[in-house]
């Protein structure tokens, strides 16, 4: 039977609790434990896929075709752990599944309540498909003392009561701030929210408290006493230069012991943690330094691209290199002339974006990429501007488009229903629900023989996600093999390009899929690694 962790947040939010989350389950692996990490979230949307990456950042999407929040990307690029779609609910998802119960009768006339039957439903959740998991971390968005996470704390006292005595724990996060104007650190605000908790039943058993300085013993102790926690498991938690240092330094804090300590697990041997030492290290002393251009939509908010970042990050762990990233917004080459955003960039990317605004700017990118022999990765909408480059600049159909921007007469871009009369990959309904219209999550691509990403990937078939609604319009393989555009990957049916190339460029390849997401920093995406070969390769020239 499972053990469960629940991590909860208190005082203010972005204390990192995702991250705690990942890296604790990273831990606890490293310790022998097979973890499974999830996500509750007590907003009403029934997933993040329609909120927009301004709200909610990156949606993450996994395996199975779940849109998710980014904290998923965390916990998989920290434990290697492919994320399910049972990892991840939202009040949305409880209510309109409880809703459901309701209409069918199951029940039975009863008054549906928020006890017992909206707590039922979550620790359902909690509990369902942990295979053969030893640990299961909970992660409970916001913070303590919002209305709508009222539920998922209630369920989540019920589910300790229930279970045999030390089978579930509760690890609390709060923020110590330094008032300097007293030039003290501040433990009131971990009390209020500590007692925030204890006023609806739930008594934490480990603190991992934030903070910019380092806590003296005598403030731990004192938020040791008056939270009624035991003074080993007051964790502190500094800011750390790297995230992958945060496995290394919550081990040295004693969070793992802690944990096994609450569980009544023997701790027998510490955790192996080189690969993190070794991962750290390569961050900490680059060997090189290449500059890539990100030329995207949302780029002033880093969260919108999180894997994105996260696997530039490791394709420079792949190669010794610190990967510095210029965030672009498109829409400046409407305007402006790119060769002063982009004429001394190592690399560029057009990342996966959505709608007409600043297509044009990243198509223009693209032409800068393709004239300069810039190494050029474009991902999904990145692919996409490609292709339309290609067929309007190399083939000279200026008209070329993509029909996500109005019906056009040469949808080199379109859905795939434009010109199959039946899809054979899934059946996505036009004009219906906004949710749910996508080809998600994770498909196979047969890689053609002697092609760049065939030697990249070295295998002949690779898997890998999505999130589209549009394709590459297979009707124009002959324009683009024409003009040195080649498809270099295929779905096994044959229908759809999902990875283009450019022949006779040092490096411009074009991908339908999302590989960022897959991307770990022990294992770095192939592409990513080959695509920060290309620029430090482009830097010794510039
Ligand atoms: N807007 C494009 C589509 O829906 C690309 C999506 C993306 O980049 N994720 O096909």
């Amino acid at each position: 039977m499972a053990r469960y962790i629940f991590v909860t947040g208190g005082v203010v939010s972005s204390l990192g609790k995702g991250l705690t989350t990942a890296a604790l389950g990273a831990l606890l692996q490293a310790r022998g434990y097979k973890v499974r990490l999830r996500k509750f979230d007590p907003y009403l949307n029934i997933d993040p896929g329609t909120m927009s990456p301004y709200q909610h950042g990156e949606v993450y999407v996994t395996d199975d075709g779940a849109e998710t929040d980014l904290d998923l990307g965390h916990y998989e690029r920290f434990t290697g752990v492919p994320a399910r779609r049972s990892d991840t609910v939202t009040s949305g998802r409880v209510y309109s599944d409880v809703l459901q119960r309701e209409r069918r009768g199951d029940y039975l006339g009863g008054t549906v309540q928020v006890i017992p039957h909206v707590t039922d439903v979550i620790k359902e959740y909690i509990q369902a498909d942990t295979g053969d998991a030893d640990i299961v971390l909970c992660e409970v968005g916001g913070t303590v003392g919002d209305i709508e996470g009222l539920p998922f704390f209630e369920a989540m006292r019920q589910m300790a009561q229930e279970l045999p005595h030390r089978r579930a724990i509760l690890v609390h996060h709060t923020l110590v701030p330094y008032l300097k104007a007293a030039g003290e650190l501040k433990t009131k605000p971990t009390q209020h929210s500590v007692k925030e908790l204890r006023s609806i039943g739930l008594q934490p058993d480990i603190l991992v408290c934030r903070s910019e300085h380092p806590i003296p013993e005598g403030e731990r102790r004192k938020i040791a006493r008056f939270c009624n926690v035991r003074e080993s498991a007051v964790i502190p938690a500094l800011d750390v230069d790297t995230i992958y240092q945060v496995p290394i330094s919550y081990h040295d804090a004693g969070l793992d012991r802690e944990v096994l300590a609450a569980f009544g697990l023997a701790d027998r041997r510490g955790p192996d943690l080189d690969v993190w030492r070794r991962i750290v290290d390569g961050v900490r002393n680059p060997e090189g330094e290449v500059t890539i251009a990100v030329v995207g939509k949302y780029t002033g908010l880093a969260d919108a691209y999180k894997s994105l970042a996260e696997a530039l990050t490791h394709g420079g762990i792949a190669n010794r290199a610190r990967v510095d990233l210029d965030w672009i917004d498109s829409e400046i080459f409407e305007r402006e002339d790119a060769v002063a955003h982009l004429g001394s960039v190592h690399g560029i990317l057009v990342p996966g974006g959505f709608g007409e605004r600043g297509a044009e700017g990243k198509i223009l990118a693209v032409t800068f990429a393709r004239q300069h022999r810039i190494p050029y990765f474009g991902i999904c909408f990145g692919m996409q501007m490609a292709v339309i480059e290609a067929t309007r600049n190399l083939a000279g159909i200026e008209n070329a488009s993509s029909t996500e921007f109005g019906p056009c007469e040469n949808p080199v871009v379109g859905p795939m229903t434009e010109w199959t009369r039946e899809n054979r990959i899934e059946t996505r309904a036009a004009g219906g629900d906004l949710g749910g219209t996508m080809r998600l999550g994770a498909y196979d691509c047969d890689l053609v023989p002697d092609s760049r990403v065939r030697a990249i990937y070295g295998s002949d078939r690779i898997s890998e996600r999505h999130r589209h609604r549009y394709e590459v319009n297979i009707n124009y393989r002959t324009v683009l093999e024409g003009c040195g555009m080649t498809i270099a990957g295929l779905s096994p049916d044959g229908e759809l390009p999902e990875i283009v190339e450019l022949a006779g460029h040092p490096w411009f390849v074009g991908v339908q899929f999302h590989p960022e997401l897959k991307s770990k920093p022990f294992s770095p995406h192939p592409l990513f690694a080959s695509f920060i070969e290309a620029a430090i390769a482009q830097s010794r020239l510039v």
